[in-house]
C-alpha cells in the first residue's frame, strides 16, 4: 500500500506583519513552519504504517526551503519525500497548485491514498484536497478525524457542520484530516527533486498547465484590516452591557435591499448575467448563512444586469422554494431527487457540474460550511475553473467581474482576488452580509432535469453526533476558555444557551473533550463573526483570536492579566457565573 501526504510550507501566521508604507507583507525574517493540518496528515499516515506495512510518501510543491518542511515529514514518519520545484510552478493559484500535485501522483503511481490537511493556515483556501480529487478523478472525503484501512477500501469518519459521518471509499480515494498539530523536528532522508519537464513530456515555455499560466485567479493586493478594539474595563455588568449593546448597533451590518442597484458597466447583450447560490438546508430550509448570500446575491444580480437566482439540491423542498423567494431569489432552480437526501460529494458534484455546464450562470457562490467547502472547489476542479476561498467581502467592477476579498495570514491581512473563468465561482463566511427582511413574494421556480449519476465510489455507513450550524445562525457566540475550570464548562454552556447563544471552545476545551471537537474555534478551528462574541476564560493567544477577527463586538471575561482582554472591545473582570448572563443577553 502507499500512501501521498500533500503538504505545504507556511509563514507561522502570528509573525507575518503588513508594511503600511509598501502596502505589502514583510516576509523577510519570518519563520517557516510545516502546516500543522499537513503535519497532523502525516502522523495520521505513518500511525498506519505497523498495521498495513505502507508506504509513506511526503509530497510539496515549493520553493527550495520547503525542503525544509520535507524534513519534518521524514520526522513525522515519511520514508520519503518528493519535492516538486521549478521556476515554472511559480505563482500558481488552488488549480495550478492541484493540476501539479495530480500530474505527481500519477508520476508516482500506484497509489492507494493521498492524505492532505483540511486547509493551510497562509492562503486558507480549502480547496487543494477537492480540486486534486477532482483532476485525479477518485472520490474524497474532507475534514476527516479517523481512518481504517484494508481490502481496497478506506472507511473515514468525517467532521460537518451536522455532526460526525462514516463513509467507506473505494481506493484510489484523497481525504483530508480536520486537526492539526505543530512539531519542528526534522530528520534527514531521500528527498527526490522533480521538475515540471519530469511530470510532462512534452513542456512548453509558459505552459498552461503549470505556474501563473495554468491558473485562473489572481491576487490584486493586500490590505491590512486590524479592527480597533477599545480593551476597555468594567467592573460593574450592567455597564458593560450598555457599552455592547452601544458597540453593536454602531457596528451592525449594512441592511440588503430588496431594491436592486442599476446594472454597470457595458456587458454585451443577449447573454445572461445571473448571479447564482447553491443553497444549504438544515432540517429542509435554507440555512442562514445561504440566505445572507441570497440578499447579496440580489445586489449583485441587480449591478450585473441579471436573476439573482438560487440552486437547491435535495428532496422535498417545497417549503425552502417558498422561503427563499421570501428571501430575496427571484428565481429558484431545484434538482430534486430522493438521492439527494443527503450530501454525497460525487452525487452533488456530477448534478451541480452538469446543471452548470447547460445553464451557464455568471457568479455562482457557495457557503464556506464543510459541505460547500467540499463540494465547490470539487466542481472547480472537474470544470477546470478559478474559485476563491472564504470570501469576506464581494463585488461587481464595471467589467462585470466578482471582485472578491478573502482573509489570509489568520485574518487580519485580507487580500482581493480576481478569476479569470467562468462561472465565477466562490465560497462565502458566514455573518459577511445581512439576509433581506422577509416579504410575501413567490419566486419562479424552474424544476431540473436530474442528469445521469455516477455509480458512487464511496458510502454514507453511519451519522452521529450533534450539529454545530448554530455558530454561523447565532446573534451570540460564547467561547470557553482554558482558564474556567474543565468541571464549570457545563454550568457556564447551560448558562449561556440559555440566553440563546451559540457555545464553541478554545482547541484546549474542545481537544479535552468538554466540548465536541466541531465547536472548536480559532485558527485551527472555526472562524466566527457574531454581532456579539463573548469570551470566558480564553487566555488570548494569536491561534485563539484568529477565530473571532470579523466578530462585530467582542467582550471578554477573565482575570485581569488575561491577553484576551486587551483584544476585546469590553471586558469585565466578573465572576463568569454573573457575567454569561448579562452579557452573553446584552443583546
Ligand atoms: C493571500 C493569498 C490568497 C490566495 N487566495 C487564493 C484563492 O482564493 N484561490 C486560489 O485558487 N488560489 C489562491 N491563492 C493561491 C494559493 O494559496 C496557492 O495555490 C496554494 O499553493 C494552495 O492553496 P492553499 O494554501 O489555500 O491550500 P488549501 O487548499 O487551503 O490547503 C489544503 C491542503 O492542500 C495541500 N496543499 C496545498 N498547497 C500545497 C502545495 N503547494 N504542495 C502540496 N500540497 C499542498 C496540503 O495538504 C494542504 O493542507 C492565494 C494565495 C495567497 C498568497
Amino acid at each position: 500500500m502507499k500512501i501521498v501526504c500533500l503538504v505545504k510550507q507556511v509563514p507561522r501566521a502570528d509573525s507575518i506583519q503588513f508594511d503600511q508604507e509598501t502596502k505589502q507583507l514583510r516576509r523577510e525574517g519570518v519563520p517557516l513552519l510545516l502546516n500543522p493540518f499537513d503535519a497532523a496528515a502525516v502522523a495520521h499516515a505513518a500511525a498506519h504504517k505497523d498495521r498495513t506495512g505502507a508506504e509513506v510518501i511526503a509530497m510539496t510543491m515549493g520553493p527550495p526551503q520547503a525542503t525544509d518542511a520535507l524534513r519534518t515529514c521524514l520526522a513525522l514518519g515519511a520514508d520519503r519525500c518528493i519535492h516538486l520545484s521549478d521556476r515554472a510552478f511559480a505563482v500558481a493559484d488552488t488549480l495550478g497548485t492541484s493540476r501539479t500535485l495530480a500530474l505527481a501522483i500519477q508520476k508516482e503511481g500506484d497509489v492507494d491514498l493521498v492524505v492532505c490537511g483540511r486547509k493551510s493556515t497562509d492562503s486558507e483556501t480549502w480547496q487543494v484536497p477537492p480540486e486534486t480529487a477532482a483532476l485525479l478523478g477518485w472520490p474524497h472525503v474532507t475534514n476527516v478525524v479517523e481512518t481504517e484501512l484494508g481490502g481496497g477500501r478506506v472507511r473515514a469518519t468525517r467532521e460537518s457542520d451536522e455532526g460526525y459521518e462514516t463513509w467507506e471509499l473505494e481506493t484510489p480515494a484523497v481525504v483530508s484530516v480536520a486537526y492539526g498539530r505543530e512539531t519542528n523536528d526534522a530528520v534527514d532522508g531521500l528527498i527526490d527533486v522533480w521538475t515540471a519537464g519530469d511530470l510532462v513530456g512534452d513542456l512548453r515555455e509558459n505552459d498552461k498547465r503549470f505556474g501563473q499560466p495554468g491558473s485562473p485567479t489572481r491576487v490584486l493586493a493586500v490590505r491590512d484590516v486590524t479592527p480597533q478594539r477599545g480593551g476597555e474595563r468594567f467592573t460593574e455588568l450592567t455597564a458593560a452591557a450598555g457599552r455592547i449593546r452601544a458597540l453593536a448597533k454602531e457596528r451592525a451590518l449594512p441592511a440588503s435591499e430588496w431594491t436592486k442597484p442599476e446594472r454597470l458597466g457595458e456587458q454585451p447583450s443577449p447573454k445572461r448575467y445571473d448571479c447564482w447560490t447553491f443553497v444549504e438546508l438544515a432540517n429542509g430550509m435554507p440555512t442562514r448563512l445561504s440566505l445572507e448570500l441570497i440578499g447579496k446575491g440580489r445586489e449583485l444580480a441587480g449591478k450585473l444586469g441579471g436573476d439573482n437566482v438560487a440552486l437547491v439540491v435535495g428532496h422535498e423542498v417545497d417549503d425552502a422554494v417558498r422561503e427563499l423567494g421570501r428571501h430575496g431569489a427571484e428565481r429558484v432552480l431545484v434538482a430534486d431527487d430522493d438521492s439527494f437526501s443527503h450530501y454525497h460529494p460525487e452525487v452533488w458534484s456530477a448534478t451541480v457540474r452538469a446543471i452548470v455546464e447547460t445553464h451557464r450562470p455568471h457568479v455562482l457562490l457557495f457557503p464556506s460550511t464543510t459541505n460547500g467547502r467540499d463540494l465547490g472547489p470539487r466542481v472547480a476542479g472537474e470544470l477546470g475553473l478559478g474559485m476563491t476561498g472564504d470570501c469576506v467581502g464581494l463585488g461587481i467592477d464595471r467589467g462585470g467581474r466578482l471582485i472578491q476579498t478573502k482573509p489570509a495570514y489568520g485574518g487580519n491581512i485580507v487580500s482581493v482576488i480576481m478569476g479569470a473563468t467562468t462561472p465565477q465561482l466562490a465560497t462565502v463566511r458566514a455573518r459577511m452580509f445581512e439576509p433581506l427582511a422577509a416579504r410575501a413574494m413567490e419566486p419562479k421556480v424552474e424544476r431540473l432535469d436530474v442528469p445521469e449519476l455516477p455509480q458512487p465510489r464511496a458510502r454514507l455507513v453511519g451519522q452521529k453526533g450533534t450539529p454545530s450550524w448554530d455558530l454561523d445562525a447565532a446573534n451570540v457566540v460564547v467561547c470557553l476558555g482554558s482558564e474556567l475550570p474543565p468541571e464549570d464548562i457545563p454550568r457556564a454552556r447551560a448558562l449561556a444557551e440559555e440566553e440563546g447563544a451559540a457555545v464553541g471552545g478554545t482547541r484546549t476545551v474542545c481537544e479535552r473533550g468538554d466540548l465536541p471537537r466541531n465547536r472548536q474555534l480559532g485558527l485551527l478551528g472555526r472562524p466566527v463573526a457574531p454581532p456579539l462574541l463573548l469570551t470566558i476564560g480564553v487566555p488570548g493567544d494569536f491561534e485563539e483570536l484568529t477565530g473571532f477577527v470579523k466578530a462585530g463586538v467582542i467582550a471578554a471575561v477573565n482575570h485581569g492579566e488575561a491577553a484576551m482582554l486587551a483584544a476585546a472591545d469590553v471586558s469585565a473582570i466578573i465572576h463568569w457565573e454573573n457575567a454569561v448572563p448579562a452579557l452573553a443577553g446584552a443583546l
